[in-house]
């Protein structure tokens, strides 16, 4: 493999490519995963939107799902949505870093773009649940576990049943699942609190990216 295929700059600081600089020995270019995890009605899509509207440079994951599309999303931006047959496929095919079920439907990653967008050095964030977030620890022991908590249990009930979206026994189903994502909270290296999503959105900037200020803002140190 050449130093130009290793995106290594070979003709020093001073030539080519000078913002690239070569990586100690065991130091690689290959930016590391996050994961957001939490309950359902933790606020992890308002979270995740703001975080997005913060830093347009890092890559969301869109996920293939079999759950129906609801009203306003769109196929392609907000997942991929596909029949059981076709998700079967992918999984047989191996085309999915981790999948599950969740509520009666799956959900699954698409490998090859995370896989591309972290080579290249670009800050990946999946945004799934607990099954999936544990294969993915499994699968990139490096990845980063973060969990998006609720205030409190009866604010995420609250959150749950005011939604208004679903039938009671999915309510109750969520909350069935909640229960079980909060008690794998030990499993997680860092807990996020959705109290003020912009506040939390800004804590996992700094996690994801080490910054504190959104991307698009300009650091004025000279
Ligand atoms: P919803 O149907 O409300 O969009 O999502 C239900 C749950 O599935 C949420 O907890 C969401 O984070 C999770 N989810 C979405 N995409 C994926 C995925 O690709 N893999 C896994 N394991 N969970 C996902």
């Amino acid at each position: 493999m050449s130093e130009q295929d290793r995106g290594v700059d070979a003709a020093g600081p001073r030539g080519g490519r000078a913002t690239h600089r070569e990586p100690a020995p065991g130091e690689s270019t290959r930016h590391r995963l996050t994961v957001v995890s939490g309950p359902s009605g933790v606020g992890k899509s308002s979270v995740v939107g703001e975080l997005r509207r913060l830093c347009p440079d890092i890559f969301f994951s869109v996920s293939v799902t079999t759950r129906p599309a609801r009203a306003g999303e769109v196929d392609g931006e907000h997942y991929h949505f596909v029949d059981r047959p076709t998700f079967e496929d992918l999984v047989r095919r191996g085309e999915l870093l981790e999948h599950a079920e969740f509520a009666g439907n799956r959900y699954g990653t698409p490998r090859a773009p995370v896989e591309r967008m972290l080579d290249a050095g670009r800050p990946a964030v999946l945004e799934i649940e607990l099954n999936g977030a544990r294969q993915v620890r499994a699968a990139m022991p490096e990845a980063r576990l973060v969990m998006l908590l609720p205030p409190s249990w009866e604010e995420l009930v609250g959150r749950l049943t005011g939604r208004g979206t679903e039938r009671d026994e999915a309510v109750q189903a969520r909350l069935t699942e909640a229960e079980r994502e909060l008690a794998a909270a030990g499993e997680f290296d860092t807990h996020v609190v959705n109290a003020d999503v912009r506040a939390a959105a800004r804590e996992l900037l700094s996690l994801v990216t080490g910054r504190n200020t959104a991307c698009d803002e300009t650091e004025h140190s000279q």
